[in-house]
């Protein structure tokens, strides 16, 4: 059986011969090579080459193309700031919206002329025409939401949320139509799937009522495209008390990548209970804990969530978010090894 046999069986909710395996290793993937995180970010192709020699040296089910959450916004002009070791983020002291009027300034491009978005689509075709027919790949894709964010920054976007509500969501529908047509020109590399990063939609950040104002009606959308095509839709989301609900409601996600409990559940068991059978669980060992956990407690954390979640398959074994850039390869294979036996059916 290959990862796509696997993990197509998994998203049926079916018990495969095992449960997929994939933590979130991707800007990681650059040690492979020996790139550092910029060259990683900026050269497509040695980006490609080193996931897909990580796929294929540490057996991974799944690839997903997160790079950083900065191609969108790179687009519209915003200046990033670029590091050896972490991903690239935008220049705080340079926002494209600077003003609650520049946020009309933002207007749909065309991402397959624009520089981070087609070279992201290219990544996808490189790793489609490279692993596609063994292993689903899956498009990163950032919200709207978290786009407008990167442009004006979170905490003066809050304000405007508040106090100029119609200038954000004209912002966003700009941003939308512009993710309506790189959503179509990812799927036509063949990605078997788009994740959304809606980083909004969880009680860390938004009212659930705030998140399906500002952002519901346009995720609705490009899911229905995706959906549309025949494509599979995920959703990330690493905040506190994710909103499950409504965006299953919105979107009917064939998976939610995730680490922490819904808003509406106190547990895990929980989790696996109340929407274990609505959509594929990916999750949920903590990025940050792995940092100074030790190889046992890896093992031992790994093997709880596979009790959790394994029942009945719809769950594929990964990290909360993704794993840590600098934390090297070996927790991965500690996880990996221990999904390959803990989480055999
Ligand atoms: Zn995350």
């Amino acid at each position: 059986m290959n990862s796509l046999e696997r993990v197509s069986l998994a998203l049926q909710h079916k018990e495969a011969d095992r449960i997929p395996v994939y933590p979130l290793l991707n800007s990681v993937s650059r040690d492979i090579i020996g790139i550092d995180y910029e060259k990683w970010t900026k050269n497509t192709e040695l980006c490609a080459e080193s996931i897909i020699k990580t796929t294929e040296e540490l057996g991974l089910d799944v690839i997903c193309s997160l790079v950083d959450l900065s191609v969108e916004a790179a687009d519209w002009g915003q200046d990033l700031l670029y590091f050896e070791d972490d991903a690239a983020c935008p220049d705080h002291n340079n926002r494209v919206i600077k003003s609650v009027e520049d946020y009309r300034k933002i207007k749909q491009i065309n991402p397959r002329e624009t520089p981070r978005m087609s070279e992201h689509i290219k990544l996808c075709d490189l790793l489609v025409k490279a692993k596609g027919n063994e292993v689903p790949v899956v498009a990163f894709v950032f919200g709207p939401l978290g786009i407008a964010s990167m442009l004006r920054g979170q905490s003066e976007m809050f304000m405007d949320l508040i106090l100029e509500p119609e200038a954000v969501k004209e912002c966003v529908a700009e941003i939308t139509k512009t993710l309506i047509e790189y959503c179509k020109a990812l799927m036509e590399t063949g990605v078997h799937a788009i994740m959304f990063d809606t980083l909004f939609a969880s009680q860390s950040i938004l009212s659930k009522q705030m998140w399906d104002d500002f952002e519901g009606e346009a995720m609705e959308e490009l899911a229905k495209l995706v959906h549309d095509e025949g494509r599979m839709v995920m959703i990330h989301n690493c905040g506190d008390g994710i909103y499950f609900d409504a965006q299953i409601n919105r979107m009917k996600p064939e998976a939610i990548s995730f680490l922490h409990t819904p808003d509406d559940c106190i547990s895990y068991e929980e989790t696996k209970e109340k929407y274990g059978d609505k959509t594929t669980l990916i999750g949920c060992l903590d990025p940050g804990w792995l940092v100074s956990a030790s190889l046992n407690e890896v093992v031992e954390e790994t093997k709880k969530q596979i009790d959790v979640f394994k029942k009945d398959g719809g769950f594929i074994l990964s990290t909360g978010c993704e794993y840590p850039s600098t934390l090297g390869f070996e927790k991965a294979k500690v996880i990996i090894n221990t999904g390959l036996e803990y989480g055999k059916y």
